[in-house]
C-alpha cells in the first residue's frame, strides 16, 4: 500500500514526499482511510508505529475539504515533550497548507499562549494547562470538530483523566473523536465509552510488543555497582546517543553527577527541572551535543529523536508496561537499537513479570572486564534457589518499593530520627501530588 491509496488532498501527499515516507506504517494504513471517512477510531498503538501521523493526516485533509477559520483540532497530550513533537508533527505534515499548531503546556508563561491560539486551527495541549485557559477564558472550544486523545494509558498514570474528561464536555458534541493507548485497561476503557461514538477499533499486530528491530539484554548487578558497571559500558565507544532510565528524580540527578565527573557529555529530564531545562536538554540530545540522557519515565514519555543507540534500564521499571515505553525510544520507525537492562537481584520479580508481558526471556550476560563486587560475580543465570534470607530481603525491598510508591510509611524507612521523620512525612506528602510530580 501506498499514501496515494488514501486519496490525500494533494497539499499532503506533497508534504508525505518531502518527508520521504515511501510507504504508511502498519496503524497509519489502518487508521487514516477510517478517520477519513468519519469514524471515530479506538487505536491500540504505541509511540514509535507511527500514529502522530495517522491522526494528523486525515485533521488536515478534513480541514482542508471543509474551510472554516478558527480552532478545529485539539489533541490532548500527557507531556510537554510530546506536546512538542505532536505539534513538528502537525507543521511537517501541513507545511503546504495555511493551518497552524500552537502549543499549550504548563511550565512556560501563559500570556504568550493565549495568542498563538488565537492564530492557530490546531491546539497541542496537556490537560491541566489547557484547564487554566478554559477558567480564565483565553479562548474557548466549542468550534474544535476534531479532537485526539493521545496516551490515555499515561494520562491515567500520570492522574490527568478528570481533567481529560472535563475538557472533553468543552469540546463540540458534534465532534469526530480518535483515543490511542498502548494498553487498555479499565480505566482506558471508560474514559473510550466516554469520548468515542461507535468507534473502529484499531490494533496494531503487537500491541503489547517491542519493536523487531531491538535487540534487549539483562545484565544482573548489584545496586551499588551501577553506576561504574554504566561507566564500564559507555567506554565501549559504540554508545553513541544513549538514553537512561533511572527511578526517581534523585537517582537521575547523582547518576548525571556521576557521569559528568567521568567527562561524559550529559543531560538530565525529569519534573523538577524547568521547562527551559528540559527544552534545552532535549535539543541537545536530538543535535547529538550530548550523548546521554538520564531521564525518568514520565518526562521521557513519547520522546521521539532519532538514532538513539541504546536505552539502558539502570532501575528495571516498577511497572511492565514502561519497559515498552522506554525501549519503544530506540530503533524508531524500523530502525535498530539496543536495550540493555542493569539488575539487581531484587529486581528478579520484576524482570519475570516484564518477560512475561513482552513473551520472551531476555538473555543474560556478563560483562568482560568489569570488576563484580563480592566473592562471587553477578549471577549470570540462576541455578540455585534463593536462600530464604534472601527471599526475605527480596521481599523487604519489594515492600519497601510499594510503600514508598503508595506513599506508604514503611518500616525501613522508620522514623528513628528526626531527619528520617521529615523524609518520611515528605513521602506522605508526595502521595497527594499527581505521579508526574514524583517522576
Ligand atoms: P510516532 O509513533 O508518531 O511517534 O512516530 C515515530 C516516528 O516514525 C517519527 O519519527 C515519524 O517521523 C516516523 N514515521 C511516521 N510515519 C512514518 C512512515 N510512514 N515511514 C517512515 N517513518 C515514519
Amino acid at each position: 500500500m501506498s499514501f496515494d491509496d488514501f486519496k490525500l488532498h494533494p497539499s499532503l501527499g506533497r508534504a508525505i514526499k518531502a518527508l520521504n515516507f515511501e510507504q504508511p506504517t502498519p496503524i497509519q494504513e489502518k487508521t487514516i482511510p477510517l478517520a477519513m471517512a468519519g469514524h471515530d477510531v479506538l487505536g491500540c498503538a504505541q509511540t514509535g508505529s507511527g500514529k502522530t501521523l495517522a491522526f494528523v493526516l486525515p485533521m488536515l485533509h478534513h480541514m482542508l475539504n471543509n474551510h472554516r477559520n478558527g480552532l478545529r483540532g485539539l489533541v490532548l497530550v500527557p507531556t510537554r515533550e510530546l506536546a512538542a513533537q505532536v505539534a513538528e508533527t502537525v507543521r511537517e505534515a501541513g507545511r503546504f497548507t495555511r493551518y497552524k499548531a500552537a502549543v499549550v503546556i504548563g511550565g512556560v508563561n501563559i500570556n504568550p499562549q493565549k495568542k498563538a491560539v488565537t492564530a492557530a486551527q490546531i491546539l497541542v495541549a496537556t490537560p491541566g494547562r489547557l484547564l487554566d485557559h478554559l477558567r480564565q477564558r483565553s479562548f474557548r472550544l466549542r468550534q474544535v470538530e476534531q479532537l485526539v486523545i493521545d496516551e490515555a494509558d499515561r494520562m491515567f498514570d500520570m492522574g490527568f483523566l478528570p481533567d481529560v474528561r472535563a475538557l472533553i464536555l468543552q469540546v463540540n458534541h458534534a465532534r469526530q473523536t480518535h483515543l490511542f493507548s498502548a494498553t487498555l485497561n479499565p480505566e482506558v476503557r471508560r474514559i473510550a465509552d466516554f469520548a468515542l461514538r461507535d468507534p473502529r477499533r484499531v490494533d496494531i499486530p503487537n500491541p503489547g510488543g517491542v519493536a523487531e528491530g531491538i535487540s534487549m539484554t539483562l545484565y544482573p548487578v548489584r545496586q551499588k555497582q551501577k553506576a561504574d558497571f554504566l561507566l564500564q559500558l559507555l567506554k565501549s565507544g559504540r554508545m553513541r546517543s544513549v538514553l537512561v532510565f533511572t527511578r526517581t528524580k534523585h537517582r537521575a540527578n547523582k547518576l548525571a553527577q556521576d557521569l559528568a565527573k567521568n567527562k561524559y557529555r550529559v543531560g538530565v529530564l525529569h519534573s523538577n527541572r524547568s521547562q527551559n531545562q528540559r527544552t534545552i536538554a532535549m535539543d541537545a540530545f536530538r543535535r547529538k551535543e550530548i550523548q546521554v540522557l538520564v531521564a525518568t519515565d514520565i518526562a521521557a514519555r513519547g520522546i521521539d529523536v532519532e538514532k538513539i543507540s541504546h536505552v539502558v534500564n539502570f532501575d528495571v521499571p516498577l511497572v511492565p508496561g514502561d519497559y515498552i515505553h522506554r525501549v519503544g525510544r530506540t530503533a524508531r520507525a524500523r530502525g535498530v537499537g539496543e536495550a540493555l537492562t542493569l539488575m539487581d537481584q531484587s529486581e528478579e520479580k520484576l524482570i519475570k513479570s516484564i518477560e512475561c508481558l513482552v513473551k520472551c526471556s531476555f538473555p543474560r550476560r556478563k560483562l568482560d572486564g568489569f570488576k563484580y563486587a563480592g566473592n562471587s560475580p553477578a549471577p549470570v543465570v540462576k541455578t540455585n534457589r534463593p536462600t530464604a534470607q534472601a527471599l526475605a530481603r527480596q521481599r523487604r525491598i519489594l515492600r519497601a518499593d510499594r510503600g514508598e510508591r503508595a506513599g506508604k510509611k514503611n518500616p525501613h524507612d522508620a522514623a528513628k530520627n528526626p531527619w528520617q521523620r521529615r523524609s518520611a512525612k515528605r513521602r506522605r506528602a508526595e502521595k497527594r501530588k499527581p505521579a508526574g510530580d514524583r517522576l
